[in-house]
């Protein structure tokens, strides 16, 4: 049956790829995300986020924070299939991409409930802070600050993509400052910060025609482990143009 919330098929790189729909990894015992991109050759190659040349750095900062990497995190991508260029490296994944993979990304974070998404670069930002990179500012601008996500209850924490870091040697300074940002999960773990979470996970779909709402009421007579709340507004509208 066709998902109301797309499909994740739709942008064919599953076909083109060694590892697709790549699950996350990682056992998140510190119920910390890390969002990235998307997979990348290497991460394509083992089946693993984050085992590249960036995802190496990564890891090297986690560990001098005094983290295990495996064991404390979980790992996961924007878009869960390796993006390609025509000449077979790596690119960038399109919103539309980032769109046909939102229904996946969505229900793992459901799923994991994690307190905080450290978010790598402006991707992720795209899917959980939306309003945010709207509001056109840049990473360097939002990198630090953690905001919270109401959808999914939980801290997002910005932060540079580690392959920025690693295209800027000479900027001594990015590392330091990704060290920073990655130093102050811990603060953001805090047992009273939890408190600030208005843990309310859900989500509003708007329909505007009848279509839309069968197909929607559809879909979610087949999900019976979701909650669904319905209002239907008839005031103003022409429901059934
Ligand atoms: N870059 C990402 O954004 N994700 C990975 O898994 C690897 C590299």
């Amino acid at each position: 049956m066709k998902s109301l919330f797309g499909d994740c098929f739709l942008c064919g790189n599953h076909k083109k790829v060694r590892s697709p729909k790549m699950k996350y990894s990682g056992e998140g015992r510190k119920e910390i995300l890390i969002m990235g991109e998307a997979p990348g050759e290497e991460e394509d190659q083992q089946g693993r986020q984050f085992v590249g040349a960036s995802g190496k750095l990564l890891r090297a900062v986690l560990r001098e924070c005094g983290y295990e990497p495996d064991r404390d995190f979980w790992f996961f991508n924007s878009v869960n299939c390796r993006t390609m260029n025509e000449r077979g490296g790596n690119r960038t994944p399109t919103d539309k991409e980032i769109g046909h993979c939102f229904h996946k990304v969505r229900d793992t974070v459901l799923f994991l409930q994690p307190k905080i998404i450290f978010s790598l670069g402006s991707i992720p930002l795209k899917i959980f802070l939306n309003n945010y990179l709207s509001s056109k500012k840049s990473i360097s601008e939002v990198r630090g600050t953690p905001l919270v996500n109401g959808d999914f209850g939980c801290w997002v924490l910005p932060s540079f993509h580690p392959s920025y870091v690693l295209r800027n040697p000479d900027e001594k300074e990015l590392r330091n400052i990704f060290i920073r940002d990655i130093a102050s999960l811990k603060s953001l773990s805090r047992k009273e910060l939890e408190e600030r979470l208005k843990i309310n996970r859900g989500f509003t779909y708007e329909y505007k025609n009848r279509k839309k709402v069968n197909e929607f009421l559809i879909d979610v007579s087949f999900n019976r482990k979701t909650t669904v709340s319905i209002d239907f507004e008839t005031t103003n509208l022409s429901p059934y143009r």
